[in-house]
Protein backbone atom coordinates (compact mmCIF):
# COMPACT_ATOMS: atom_id res chain seq x y z
CA UNK A 1 0.00 0.00 0.00
CA UNK A 2 1.48 3.65 -0.85
CA UNK A 3 0.24 6.35 1.68
CA UNK A 4 -0.52 8.49 -1.12
CA UNK A 5 -3.02 6.49 -2.26
CA UNK A 6 -4.44 5.42 1.64
CA UNK A 7 -6.08 6.70 4.46
CA UNK A 8 -3.63 6.76 7.36
CA UNK A 9 -6.29 9.32 9.11
CA UNK A 10 -3.70 9.28 12.56
CA UNK A 11 -4.33 12.23 15.45
CA UNK A 12 -2.29 13.65 17.76
CA UNK A 13 -4.33 14.37 20.01
CA UNK A 14 -6.06 11.98 22.69
CA UNK A 15 -9.47 12.18 22.58
CA UNK A 16 -10.97 13.75 25.66
CA UNK A 17 -14.39 11.02 25.90
CA UNK A 18 -11.82 7.50 25.72
CA UNK A 19 -10.93 6.34 28.87
CA UNK A 20 -9.09 3.13 28.08
CA UNK A 21 -5.89 2.92 26.01
CA UNK A 22 -7.33 0.91 23.50
CA UNK A 23 -10.18 2.96 22.65
CA UNK A 24 -7.50 5.83 22.64
CA UNK A 25 -5.35 4.14 20.17
CA UNK A 26 -7.32 2.95 18.27
CA UNK A 27 -8.92 6.43 17.37
CA UNK A 28 -5.43 8.32 17.43
CA UNK A 29 -4.29 5.54 15.08
CA UNK A 30 -7.20 6.01 12.63
CA UNK A 31 -8.60 2.64 12.51
CA UNK A 32 -11.85 3.68 14.02
CA UNK A 33 -14.30 6.66 13.88
CA UNK A 34 -17.14 6.82 16.53
CA UNK A 35 -21.13 7.11 14.81
CA UNK A 36 -23.44 7.08 17.43
CA UNK A 37 -23.72 5.54 21.04
CA UNK A 38 -21.99 2.18 20.41
CA UNK A 39 -21.88 2.05 16.34
CA UNK A 40 -18.30 2.51 14.79
CA UNK A 41 -17.01 2.98 11.44
CA UNK A 42 -13.77 0.42 10.43
CA UNK A 43 -11.64 2.68 8.99
CA UNK A 44 -8.79 0.92 6.26
CA UNK A 45 -6.03 0.01 9.14
CA UNK A 46 -8.80 -0.65 11.36
CA UNK A 47 -10.47 -3.10 9.14
CA UNK A 48 -7.12 -4.88 7.82
CA UNK A 49 -6.16 -5.69 11.51
CA UNK A 50 -9.95 -7.23 11.87
CA UNK A 51 -9.99 -9.12 8.66
CA UNK A 52 -6.52 -11.00 10.18
CA UNK A 53 -8.04 -11.78 12.88
CA UNK A 54 -11.01 -13.04 10.74
CA UNK A 55 -8.99 -14.83 9.21
CA UNK A 56 -7.24 -16.92 11.33
CA UNK A 57 -10.39 -17.40 13.52
CA UNK A 58 -11.52 -18.77 9.92
CA UNK A 59 -8.44 -21.16 9.49
CA UNK A 60 -9.46 -22.28 12.66
CA UNK A 61 -12.91 -23.38 12.64
CA UNK A 62 -12.71 -24.91 9.44
CA UNK A 63 -9.82 -27.04 10.52
CA UNK A 64 -11.97 -27.97 13.69
CA UNK A 65 -14.56 -29.40 10.81
CA UNK A 66 -17.17 -26.42 11.01
CA UNK A 67 -18.93 -25.37 7.70
CA UNK A 68 -19.31 -21.62 7.00
CA UNK A 69 -22.77 -20.28 6.40
CA UNK A 70 -24.01 -16.85 6.87
CA UNK A 71 -27.99 -16.05 8.26
CA UNK A 72 -29.59 -12.81 8.65
CA UNK A 73 -28.71 -10.48 11.32
CA UNK A 74 -32.60 -9.80 10.88
CA UNK A 75 -34.64 -12.41 12.75
CA UNK A 76 -38.35 -13.19 13.29
CA UNK A 77 -40.28 -12.99 17.04
CA UNK A 78 -41.66 -16.16 15.91
CA UNK A 79 -38.65 -18.14 16.57
CA UNK A 80 -37.64 -16.57 19.71
CA UNK A 81 -41.20 -16.93 20.79
CA UNK A 82 -40.36 -20.46 20.35
CA UNK A 83 -37.24 -21.06 22.36
CA UNK A 84 -39.06 -18.51 24.56
CA UNK A 85 -35.87 -15.66 24.52
CA UNK A 86 -38.63 -13.60 23.32
CA UNK A 87 -40.35 -12.97 27.08
CA UNK A 88 -36.59 -13.50 28.68
CA UNK A 89 -34.03 -11.42 26.60
CA UNK A 90 -34.87 -8.07 28.11
CA UNK A 91 -34.11 -4.70 26.58
CA UNK A 92 -30.67 -5.71 25.55
CA UNK A 93 -32.96 -7.12 22.49
CA UNK A 94 -33.36 -5.01 19.63
CA UNK A 95 -37.18 -5.41 18.56
CA UNK A 96 -38.31 -3.64 15.54
CA UNK A 97 -40.99 -3.82 12.68
CA UNK A 98 -41.14 -4.35 9.54
CA UNK A 99 -44.01 -2.55 7.17
CA UNK A 100 -46.59 -5.44 7.99
CA UNK A 101 -46.04 -5.10 11.91
CA UNK A 102 -44.62 -8.58 11.84
CA UNK A 103 -42.18 -8.17 14.92
CA UNK A 104 -38.56 -9.06 14.34
CA UNK A 105 -35.28 -8.34 16.51
CA UNK A 106 -31.54 -7.78 15.38
CA UNK A 107 -29.94 -10.79 16.19
CA UNK A 108 -27.70 -11.02 19.30
CA UNK A 109 -26.89 -14.30 18.82
CA UNK A 110 -28.03 -16.92 16.52
CA UNK A 111 -28.98 -20.15 18.46
CA UNK A 112 -32.51 -20.17 16.83
CA UNK A 113 -31.41 -19.69 12.92
CA UNK A 114 -29.47 -22.36 13.53
CA UNK A 115 -31.41 -24.75 15.33
CA UNK A 116 -34.13 -23.73 12.90
CA UNK A 117 -31.54 -24.66 9.88
CA UNK A 118 -30.71 -27.85 11.48
CA UNK A 119 -34.31 -29.23 12.08
CA UNK A 120 -35.29 -28.74 8.31
CA UNK A 121 -31.79 -29.75 6.92
CA UNK A 122 -31.10 -32.42 8.98
CA UNK A 123 -33.12 -35.86 10.14
CA UNK A 124 -30.88 -38.67 10.62
CA UNK A 125 -28.49 -39.71 13.17
CA UNK A 126 -25.61 -40.63 10.72
CA UNK A 127 -25.72 -36.97 9.70
CA UNK A 128 -24.45 -36.06 13.56
CA UNK A 129 -22.03 -34.54 14.33
CA UNK A 130 -22.25 -31.48 12.48
CA UNK A 131 -20.69 -28.00 13.04
CA UNK A 132 -21.46 -24.61 11.87
CA UNK A 133 -20.31 -21.11 11.77
CA UNK A 134 -20.74 -18.04 10.63
CA UNK A 135 -18.53 -14.38 10.80
CA UNK A 136 -20.81 -11.76 11.23
CA UNK A 137 -22.57 -8.22 12.86
CA UNK A 138 -24.04 -8.82 15.96
CA UNK A 139 -26.22 -6.11 17.52
CA UNK A 140 -26.83 -5.88 21.58
CA UNK A 141 -28.81 -2.68 22.97
CA UNK A 142 -25.88 -2.95 25.28
CA UNK A 143 -27.45 -0.48 28.59
CA UNK A 144 -24.00 1.24 28.66
CA UNK A 145 -21.95 0.85 25.46
CA UNK A 146 -18.01 2.24 26.07
CA UNK A 147 -14.30 1.69 25.42
CA UNK A 148 -14.93 1.89 22.01
CA UNK A 149 -15.54 -1.63 20.34
CA UNK A 150 -14.88 -3.55 23.23
CA UNK A 151 -18.41 -3.28 24.17
CA UNK A 152 -20.41 -1.73 21.35
CA UNK A 153 -23.88 -1.92 20.55
CA UNK A 154 -22.83 -3.14 16.63
CA UNK A 155 -19.99 -5.72 16.62
CA UNK A 156 -18.30 -8.74 14.62
CA UNK A 157 -19.17 -12.36 16.65
CA UNK A 158 -17.35 -15.68 15.48
CA UNK A 159 -20.48 -17.48 16.08
CA UNK A 160 -20.38 -21.16 16.29
CA UNK A 161 -22.95 -23.87 16.73
CA UNK A 162 -22.47 -27.98 16.86
CA UNK A 163 -25.56 -30.20 16.76
CA UNK A 164 -24.85 -34.20 18.59
CA UNK A 165 -26.54 -37.39 18.99
CA UNK A 166 -25.04 -38.09 22.85
CA UNK A 167 -23.92 -36.06 25.33
CA UNK A 168 -20.45 -37.62 24.69
CA UNK A 169 -20.22 -36.30 21.31
CA UNK A 170 -21.07 -33.16 21.94
CA UNK A 171 -18.40 -33.25 24.89
CA UNK A 172 -16.04 -34.28 21.90
CA UNK A 173 -16.83 -31.44 19.78
CA UNK A 174 -16.70 -28.69 22.68
CA UNK A 175 -12.78 -30.18 23.30
CA UNK A 176 -12.53 -29.77 20.02
CA UNK A 177 -13.07 -26.20 19.84
CA UNK A 178 -11.41 -25.52 23.08
CA UNK A 179 -8.51 -26.34 21.36
CA UNK A 180 -9.29 -24.82 18.70
CA UNK A 181 -9.89 -21.37 20.83
CA UNK A 182 -6.11 -22.02 22.33
CA UNK A 183 -4.90 -22.21 18.68
CA UNK A 184 -6.71 -19.12 17.67
CA UNK A 185 -5.44 -16.83 20.56
CA UNK A 186 -2.12 -18.03 20.44
CA UNK A 187 -1.41 -17.49 17.07
CA UNK A 188 -3.13 -14.15 17.56
CA UNK A 189 0.08 -13.57 20.18
CA UNK A 190 -2.33 -12.87 23.20
CA UNK A 191 -1.42 -13.86 26.63
CA UNK A 192 -4.80 -15.50 28.01
CA UNK A 193 -6.68 -18.18 29.77
CA UNK A 194 -9.45 -20.20 29.47
CA UNK A 195 -11.79 -20.23 32.68
CA UNK A 196 -14.72 -21.93 34.09
CA UNK A 197 -17.60 -19.52 33.49
CA UNK A 198 -21.22 -18.65 34.12
CA UNK A 199 -23.64 -19.33 31.24
CA UNK A 200 -25.72 -16.24 30.88
CA UNK A 201 -28.34 -15.51 28.61
CA UNK A 202 -27.49 -18.22 26.69
CA UNK A 203 -28.27 -21.02 29.26
CA UNK A 204 -26.38 -24.63 29.25
CA UNK A 205 -24.41 -26.03 31.94
CA UNK A 206 -20.50 -26.23 31.23
CA UNK A 207 -18.77 -23.13 30.12
CA UNK A 208 -15.69 -21.67 29.41
CA UNK A 209 -14.81 -18.17 28.72
CA UNK A 210 -11.46 -16.93 27.00
CA UNK A 211 -9.77 -13.77 29.08
CA UNK A 212 -6.94 -11.51 28.03
CA UNK A 213 -5.41 -10.42 31.00
CA UNK A 214 -5.64 -6.67 30.99
CA UNK A 215 -6.01 -3.69 34.06
CA UNK A 216 -9.16 -2.43 31.99
CA UNK A 217 -11.06 -6.11 31.96
CA UNK A 218 -14.46 -6.27 33.18
CA UNK A 219 -14.55 -9.21 34.86
CA UNK A 220 -12.72 -10.67 37.77
CA UNK A 221 -10.71 -13.82 37.20
CA UNK A 222 -9.63 -16.00 40.32
CA UNK A 223 -6.45 -18.10 39.60
CA UNK A 224 -5.16 -20.43 41.83
CA UNK A 225 -1.63 -20.33 42.62
CA UNK A 226 -0.93 -24.32 42.50
CA UNK A 227 -2.89 -25.92 39.95
CA UNK A 228 -4.94 -24.61 36.88
CA UNK A 229 -7.91 -23.94 38.39
CA UNK A 230 -9.62 -20.35 36.74
CA UNK A 231 -12.99 -18.66 36.76
CA UNK A 232 -15.25 -15.75 36.48
CA UNK A 233 -15.83 -14.32 39.58
CA UNK A 234 -19.09 -13.37 38.39
CA UNK A 235 -19.80 -16.79 38.44
CA UNK A 236 -22.14 -17.42 41.40
CA UNK A 237 -23.94 -13.69 40.76
CA UNK A 238 -26.87 -15.62 39.59
CA UNK A 239 -27.37 -17.03 43.30
CA UNK A 240 -29.50 -15.00 45.88
CA UNK A 241 -27.66 -12.38 47.65
CA UNK A 242 -25.36 -13.58 50.52
CA UNK A 243 -27.53 -12.63 53.39
CA UNK A 244 -30.48 -14.27 51.83
CA UNK A 245 -29.03 -17.53 52.02
CA UNK A 246 -29.88 -20.41 54.54
CA UNK A 247 -27.78 -22.58 56.00
CA UNK A 248 -27.99 -26.00 54.37
CA UNK A 249 -29.76 -28.83 56.47
CA UNK A 250 -28.23 -31.84 57.59
CA UNK A 251 -29.34 -34.03 54.44
CA UNK A 252 -28.74 -31.19 52.05
CA UNK A 253 -25.27 -30.89 53.29
CA UNK A 254 -24.08 -34.32 52.49
CA UNK A 255 -26.07 -34.95 49.41
CA UNK A 256 -24.69 -32.34 48.13
CA UNK A 257 -20.98 -32.84 48.74
CA UNK A 258 -20.14 -32.17 45.15
CA UNK A 259 -19.64 -35.48 43.10
CA UNK A 260 -20.03 -37.82 46.16
CA UNK A 261 -23.55 -38.84 46.29
CA UNK A 262 -25.13 -40.67 43.66
CA UNK A 263 -28.76 -41.26 43.10
CA UNK A 264 -28.71 -44.43 46.11
CA UNK A 265 -28.16 -41.73 48.17
CA UNK A 266 -30.78 -40.01 47.50
CA UNK A 267 -33.59 -42.93 47.89
CA UNK A 268 -31.59 -43.52 51.09
CA UNK A 269 -32.34 -39.82 52.41
CA UNK A 270 -35.79 -39.57 50.80
CA UNK A 271 -36.86 -42.89 50.68
CA UNK A 272 -37.62 -42.88 46.86
CA UNK A 273 -38.13 -46.45 46.00
CA UNK A 274 -35.51 -47.41 43.41
CA UNK A 275 -37.02 -47.18 39.73
CA UNK A 276 -34.58 -47.23 36.96
CA UNK A 277 -37.22 -44.80 34.92
CA UNK A 278 -35.85 -42.17 37.04
CA UNK A 279 -33.57 -40.31 35.31
CA UNK A 280 -32.54 -36.88 37.11
CA UNK A 281 -33.52 -35.34 40.23
CA UNK A 282 -33.76 -31.86 41.22
CA UNK A 283 -33.98 -30.92 44.76
CA UNK A 284 -34.31 -27.38 45.58
CA UNK A 285 -34.81 -26.02 48.87
CA UNK A 286 -37.68 -22.94 49.68
CA UNK A 287 -37.65 -20.54 52.57
CA UNK A 288 -39.09 -16.82 52.72
CA UNK A 289 -36.87 -14.08 53.05
CA UNK A 290 -37.34 -14.00 57.01
CA UNK A 291 -36.93 -17.30 57.60
CA UNK A 292 -33.55 -17.44 56.08
CA UNK A 293 -32.81 -14.30 57.72
CA UNK A 294 -33.22 -16.61 60.95
CA UNK A 295 -31.07 -18.76 59.60
CA UNK A 296 -33.53 -21.41 59.31
CA UNK A 297 -32.94 -24.60 56.98
CA UNK A 298 -34.91 -24.93 53.65
CA UNK A 299 -37.87 -27.56 53.96
CA UNK A 300 -36.95 -29.24 50.74
CA UNK A 301 -38.74 -29.47 47.27
CA UNK A 302 -38.37 -32.31 44.70
CA UNK A 303 -38.88 -32.98 41.40
CA UNK A 304 -38.54 -36.53 39.94
CA UNK A 305 -38.21 -36.42 36.05
CA UNK A 306 -39.10 -39.76 34.73
CA UNK A 307 -38.94 -41.15 31.00
CA UNK A 308 -36.86 -39.44 28.42
CA UNK A 309 -37.70 -36.15 29.82
CA UNK A 310 -40.26 -35.55 26.98
CA UNK A 311 -42.00 -32.46 28.37
CA UNK A 312 -45.11 -33.98 28.26
CA UNK A 313 -44.53 -36.61 30.38
CA UNK A 314 -42.65 -35.10 33.12
CA UNK A 315 -43.90 -35.47 36.42
CA UNK A 316 -43.45 -33.68 39.67
CA UNK A 317 -43.16 -36.28 42.95
CA UNK A 318 -43.62 -34.81 46.06
CA UNK A 319 -41.11 -35.95 48.54
CA UNK A 320 -41.63 -37.00 52.70
CA UNK A 321 -42.22 -33.95 54.67
CA UNK A 322 -42.21 -31.14 52.12
CA UNK A 323 -44.94 -28.59 51.87
CA UNK A 324 -44.64 -25.99 48.83
CA UNK A 325 -46.80 -24.44 46.44
CA UNK A 326 -44.43 -25.24 43.74
CA UNK A 327 -44.10 -29.19 44.45
CA UNK A 328 -46.81 -30.41 41.69
CA UNK A 329 -46.78 -27.28 39.59
CA UNK A 330 -46.30 -28.84 35.74
CA UNK A 331 -42.80 -27.99 34.78
CA UNK A 332 -44.26 -25.09 32.35
CA UNK A 333 -45.90 -22.82 35.49
CA UNK A 334 -42.29 -23.73 37.09
CA UNK A 335 -40.88 -22.37 34.71
CA UNK A 336 -42.66 -19.16 33.89
CA UNK A 337 -42.65 -19.01 37.81
CA UNK A 338 -39.12 -18.73 37.88
CA UNK A 339 -38.40 -16.99 35.07
CA UNK A 340 -35.97 -19.39 33.73
CA UNK A 341 -36.21 -21.76 30.97
CA UNK A 342 -36.61 -25.24 32.41
CA UNK A 343 -36.66 -26.06 28.99
CA UNK A 344 -32.69 -27.33 29.30
CA UNK A 345 -33.79 -29.93 31.00
CA UNK A 346 -32.18 -32.67 29.46
CA UNK A 347 -30.88 -36.56 30.28
CA UNK A 348 -27.42 -35.12 31.53
CA UNK A 349 -28.29 -33.97 34.80
CA UNK A 350 -25.77 -31.46 35.36
CA UNK A 351 -27.79 -29.13 33.24
CA UNK A 352 -30.35 -29.02 36.23
CA UNK A 353 -27.85 -27.03 38.04
CA UNK A 354 -27.92 -24.35 35.65
CA UNK A 355 -31.82 -24.10 35.58
CA UNK A 356 -32.01 -24.39 39.23
CA UNK A 357 -29.49 -21.17 39.42
CA UNK A 358 -31.62 -19.35 37.20
CA UNK A 359 -34.35 -20.29 39.22
CA UNK A 360 -32.40 -18.87 42.63
CA UNK A 361 -31.31 -15.77 40.99
CA UNK A 362 -34.93 -14.70 39.89
CA UNK A 363 -36.82 -15.46 43.10
CA UNK A 364 -34.22 -13.79 46.25
CA UNK A 365 -35.78 -16.22 48.60
CA UNK A 366 -36.02 -19.22 46.79
CA UNK A 367 -32.62 -20.86 47.00
CA UNK A 368 -30.96 -23.70 45.52
CA UNK A 369 -30.95 -27.23 47.45
CA UNK A 370 -27.38 -27.10 47.96
CA UNK A 371 -26.60 -24.38 49.81
CA UNK A 372 -23.77 -25.64 51.59
CA UNK A 373 -21.17 -22.73 51.75
CA UNK A 374 -19.50 -21.92 48.76
CA UNK A 375 -21.25 -24.64 47.19
CA UNK A 376 -24.54 -24.58 44.97
CA UNK A 377 -25.03 -27.61 43.42
CA UNK A 378 -28.32 -29.21 42.85
CA UNK A 379 -28.10 -32.03 40.17
CA UNK A 380 -27.57 -35.64 40.91
CA UNK A 381 -27.62 -37.92 37.84
CA UNK A 382 -29.58 -41.22 38.01
CA UNK A 383 -27.04 -42.84 35.77
CA UNK A 384 -23.49 -41.24 36.37
CA UNK A 385 -21.43 -41.99 39.30
CA UNK A 386 -19.44 -38.80 38.24
CA UNK A 387 -17.82 -35.89 39.48
CA UNK A 388 -20.27 -32.80 39.06
CA UNK A 389 -18.75 -29.96 37.87
CA UNK A 390 -17.48 -28.07 40.50
CA UNK A 391 -19.55 -24.47 40.95
CA UNK A 392 -17.84 -22.53 43.76
CA UNK A 393 -19.44 -19.29 44.83
CA UNK A 394 -16.64 -17.05 44.02
CA UNK A 395 -18.21 -13.60 44.42
CA UNK A 396 -16.86 -12.63 47.96
CA UNK A 397 -13.58 -14.09 47.79
CA UNK A 398 -10.30 -12.08 48.20
CA UNK A 399 -6.68 -13.22 47.50
CA UNK A 400 -5.22 -15.67 49.15
CA UNK A 401 -8.67 -17.56 50.13
CA UNK A 402 -8.20 -21.08 49.62
CA UNK A 403 -8.99 -22.39 45.44
CA UNK A 404 -11.71 -24.55 45.41
CA UNK A 405 -10.15 -27.45 44.05
CA UNK A 406 -8.30 -27.49 47.07
CA UNK A 407 -5.09 -26.58 45.45
CA UNK A 408 -3.09 -23.30 47.00
CA UNK A 409 -4.71 -20.16 47.35
CA UNK A 410 -6.40 -17.59 45.09
CA UNK A 411 -4.94 -14.87 43.17
CA UNK A 412 -7.22 -12.39 41.38
CA UNK A 413 -6.32 -10.66 38.29
CA UNK A 414 -8.77 -8.30 35.73
CA UNK A 415 -9.82 -10.08 32.17
CA UNK A 416 -11.58 -9.11 28.96
CA UNK A 417 -13.47 -12.04 27.78
CA UNK A 418 -13.15 -12.05 24.08
CA UNK A 419 -14.41 -16.04 24.10
CA UNK A 420 -16.86 -18.49 25.98
CA UNK A 421 -18.32 -21.36 24.64
CA UNK A 422 -21.29 -23.27 26.29
CA UNK A 423 -22.18 -26.83 26.21
CA UNK A 424 -26.08 -26.00 25.68
CA UNK A 425 -27.31 -29.57 25.80
CA UNK A 426 -31.07 -29.74 24.52
CA UNK A 427 -32.42 -25.96 25.65
CA UNK A 428 -32.89 -25.00 21.79
CA UNK A 429 -33.34 -28.18 19.93
CA UNK A 430 -36.07 -29.57 22.36
CA UNK A 431 -37.67 -26.38 22.85
CA UNK A 432 -37.81 -26.18 18.82
CA UNK A 433 -38.15 -29.79 18.58
CA UNK A 434 -35.08 -30.29 16.64
CA UNK A 435 -35.11 -34.09 16.33
CA UNK A 436 -33.05 -36.53 14.38
CA UNK A 437 -34.21 -40.43 13.60
CA UNK A 438 -31.57 -42.53 15.44
CA UNK A 439 -29.86 -46.05 14.73
CA UNK A 440 -33.80 -47.96 15.79
CA UNK A 441 -35.85 -44.91 14.09
CA UNK A 442 -36.48 -43.50 16.85
CA UNK A 443 -36.85 -39.23 17.19
CA UNK A 444 -34.03 -38.37 19.15
CA UNK A 445 -33.97 -34.35 20.03
CA UNK A 446 -30.11 -33.50 19.02
CA UNK A 447 -27.56 -31.71 21.64
CA UNK A 448 -26.37 -28.74 20.95
CA UNK A 449 -22.89 -26.44 22.02
CA UNK A 450 -22.03 -23.20 20.95
CA UNK A 451 -18.99 -20.83 20.48
CA UNK A 452 -18.36 -17.34 20.43
CA UNK A 453 -15.37 -15.25 19.99
CA UNK A 454 -15.66 -11.66 19.78
CA UNK A 455 -13.71 -10.60 16.57
CA UNK A 456 -13.37 -7.03 16.97
CA UNK A 457 -13.63 -6.95 21.05
CA UNK A 458 -10.12 -9.54 19.99
CA UNK A 459 -8.70 -6.60 18.52
CA UNK A 460 -9.16 -3.90 21.20
CA UNK A 461 -7.97 -6.90 23.75
CA UNK A 462 -4.92 -6.98 21.68
CA UNK A 463 -3.88 -3.11 22.14
CA UNK A 464 -5.00 -3.18 25.57
CA UNK A 465 -1.61 -5.87 26.03
CA UNK A 466 0.47 -4.34 23.81
CA UNK A 467 1.24 -0.98 23.77
CA UNK A 468 3.89 1.72 24.87
CA UNK A 469 3.97 5.49 25.17
CA UNK A 470 3.78 5.67 21.74
CA UNK A 471 0.83 3.81 20.36
CA UNK A 472 0.51 0.08 19.30
CA UNK A 473 2.50 -2.47 19.07
CA UNK A 474 0.93 -4.97 16.87
CA UNK A 475 1.31 -9.19 17.61
CA UNK A 476 2.84 -9.80 13.84
CA UNK A 477 -0.22 -11.98 13.08
CA UNK A 478 -2.63 -8.90 12.84
CA UNK A 479 -0.42 -5.82 12.13
CA UNK A 480 -2.23 -3.71 9.47
CA UNK A 481 1.30 -3.83 7.72
CA UNK A 482 4.25 -5.75 8.69
CA UNK A 483 6.53 -3.36 7.40
CA UNK A 484 6.49 0.48 7.13
CA UNK A 485 9.04 1.93 4.65
CA UNK A 486 10.24 5.48 5.43
CA UNK A 487 11.96 7.12 2.54
CA UNK A 488 14.11 10.82 3.58
CA UNK A 489 13.15 12.94 0.71
CA UNK A 490 11.75 10.55 -1.46
CA UNK A 491 10.68 13.30 -4.06
CA UNK A 492 14.06 15.15 -4.42
CA UNK A 493 16.53 12.42 -4.83
CA UNK A 494 16.31 9.87 -7.87
CA UNK A 495 18.67 7.21 -5.49
CA UNK A 496 15.98 7.30 -2.39
CA UNK A 497 13.29 6.86 -4.62
CA UNK A 498 14.65 4.48 -6.76
CA UNK A 499 15.50 1.85 -3.79
CA UNK A 500 12.06 2.46 -1.90
CA UNK A 501 10.03 1.12 -5.12
CA UNK A 502 12.59 -1.98 -5.47
CA UNK A 503 12.17 -2.98 -2.00
CA UNK A 504 8.34 -2.28 -1.83
CA UNK A 505 7.71 -4.02 -4.94
CA UNK A 506 10.01 -6.89 -4.44
CA UNK A 507 8.17 -7.47 -0.68
CA UNK A 508 4.86 -6.94 -2.21
CA UNK A 509 5.53 -9.74 -4.44
CA UNK A 510 6.38 -11.71 -1.87
CA UNK A 511 2.87 -11.15 0.20
CA UNK A 512 4.40 -9.00 3.00
CA UNK A 513 2.13 -6.49 3.66
CA UNK A 514 4.10 -3.33 3.44
CA UNK A 515 3.43 0.28 3.70
CA UNK A 516 5.32 2.76 1.84
CA UNK A 517 5.09 6.60 3.47
CA UNK A 518 5.63 8.05 -0.25
CA UNK A 519 3.44 11.38 0.23
CA UNK A 520 5.18 14.15 -0.95
CA UNK A 521 5.03 16.90 1.81
CA UNK A 522 5.57 14.13 4.99
CA UNK A 523 8.24 14.76 7.12
CA UNK A 524 10.31 12.13 8.70
CA UNK A 525 9.33 13.21 12.42
CA UNK A 526 6.17 12.72 11.36
CA UNK A 527 6.00 9.77 9.50
CA UNK A 528 8.58 7.90 12.45
CA UNK A 529 5.36 8.90 14.71
CA UNK A 530 2.89 7.34 12.33
CA UNK A 531 4.46 4.09 11.91
CA UNK A 532 4.93 3.89 15.72
CA UNK A 533 1.15 5.08 16.62
CA UNK A 534 -0.36 2.68 14.12
CA UNK A 535 2.12 0.23 15.57
CA UNK A 536 3.75 -1.48 12.39
CA UNK A 537 6.29 -4.15 13.80
CA UNK A 538 9.20 -2.99 11.46
CA UNK A 539 10.57 -0.25 9.80
CA UNK A 540 12.86 0.94 7.56
CA UNK A 541 14.51 4.59 6.97
CA UNK A 542 16.10 5.27 3.53
CA UNK A 543 18.18 8.21 2.65
CA UNK A 544 20.56 9.59 0.70
CA UNK A 545 22.99 9.51 3.54
CA UNK A 546 22.90 5.57 4.65
CA UNK A 547 22.76 5.25 0.76
CA UNK A 548 26.17 6.41 0.44
CA UNK A 549 27.77 4.27 2.99
CA UNK A 550 25.53 1.37 2.08
CA UNK A 551 22.95 1.34 4.64
CA UNK A 552 19.39 1.13 5.41
CA UNK A 553 18.61 2.08 9.04
CA UNK A 554 16.19 -0.80 10.70
CA UNK A 555 13.75 -0.76 13.74
CA UNK A 556 11.75 -3.37 15.26
CA UNK A 557 8.40 -1.70 16.82
CA UNK A 558 9.45 -3.32 20.42
CA UNK A 559 13.50 -2.03 19.60
CA UNK A 560 15.17 1.14 21.87
CA UNK A 561 17.79 1.03 19.72
CA UNK A 562 17.86 1.26 15.34
CA UNK A 563 20.02 -1.22 13.38
CA UNK A 564 22.27 -0.72 10.44
CA UNK A 565 21.34 -3.42 7.38
CA UNK A 566 23.40 -3.55 4.49
CA UNK A 567 21.28 -1.79 1.59
CA UNK A 568 22.53 -4.67 -0.97
CA UNK A 569 20.82 -7.35 1.00
CA UNK A 570 17.94 -5.36 2.52
CA UNK A 571 15.45 -7.86 0.39
CA UNK A 572 16.97 -10.96 2.18
CA UNK A 573 17.18 -9.51 5.36
CA UNK A 574 13.96 -8.16 5.80
CA UNK A 575 11.80 -11.51 4.13
P1 LIG B 1 -19.93 -9.60 28.25
O1 LIG B 1 -19.88 -10.39 29.50
O2 LIG B 1 -18.68 -8.86 27.96
O3 LIG B 1 -21.17 -8.74 28.14
P2 LIG B 1 -21.24 -11.77 26.99
O4 LIG B 1 -20.94 -12.82 27.99
O5 LIG B 1 -22.55 -11.08 27.05
O6 LIG B 1 -20.06 -10.66 27.04
P3 LIG B 1 -21.38 -13.78 24.90
O7 LIG B 1 -22.84 -13.88 24.80
O8 LIG B 1 -20.64 -14.82 25.64
O9 LIG B 1 -21.01 -12.32 25.50
O10 LIG B 1 -20.81 -13.55 23.41
C1 LIG B 1 -19.61 -14.10 22.87
C2 LIG B 1 -18.51 -13.07 22.75
O11 LIG B 1 -18.92 -11.88 22.07
C3 LIG B 1 -18.02 -12.56 24.09
O12 LIG B 1 -17.11 -13.48 24.65
C4 LIG B 1 -17.34 -11.24 23.70
O13 LIG B 1 -16.02 -11.47 23.27
C5 LIG B 1 -18.17 -10.77 22.53
N1 LIG B 1 -19.08 -9.67 22.93
C6 LIG B 1 -20.17 -9.76 23.69
N2 LIG B 1 -20.75 -8.56 23.84
C7 LIG B 1 -20.01 -7.68 23.14
C8 LIG B 1 -20.09 -6.28 22.89
N3 LIG B 1 -21.08 -5.56 23.39
N4 LIG B 1 -19.14 -5.69 22.12
C9 LIG B 1 -18.13 -6.44 21.59
N5 LIG B 1 -18.00 -7.76 21.80
C10 LIG B 1 -18.92 -8.38 22.56
MG1 LIG C 1 -23.12 -9.23 27.67
MG1 LIG D 1 -19.85 -12.45 29.96
MG1 LIG E 1 -20.12 -14.67 27.65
Amino acid sequence: MRASRYLIATQKETPNDAVVISHQLMLRAGMIRRLSSGLYTWLPTGLRVLRKVEKIVREEMDSAGALEVLMPVVQPAELWEESGRWQQYGPELLRVQDRHNNPFCLGPTHEEVITDMLRTEVNSYKQLPASFYQIQTKFRDEIRPRFGVMRAREFTMKDAYSFHLTPESLQETYDVMHDAYCRIFDRIGLDYRPVLADTGSIGGSHSHEFHVLAQSGEDDIAFSSESRYAANVELAEAVAPAGERPAASKAMEELHTPGQKTIAALEEAFGIAADTSVKTLIVLGELSKEEAEAGKAAPLVALVLRGDHELNELKAEKLPGIASPLQFAPEARIASELGCGIGSLGPVGLEIDVVVDRAAAHLADFVCGANKDDYHLTGVNWERDVALPQVADLRNVVPGDASPDGQGTLEIKRGIEVGHIFQLGDKYSRAMNATVLDENGKEQVMSMGCYGIGVSRVVAAAIEQNHDDAGIIWPEAIAPFQLAIVPINMHKSEAVQQKCEHIYEALTAKGIDVLLMDEPKARLGGMLADTELMGIPRRIVVGDRGLEKGNIEYKGRGDSENQEFSADQIIDTLL
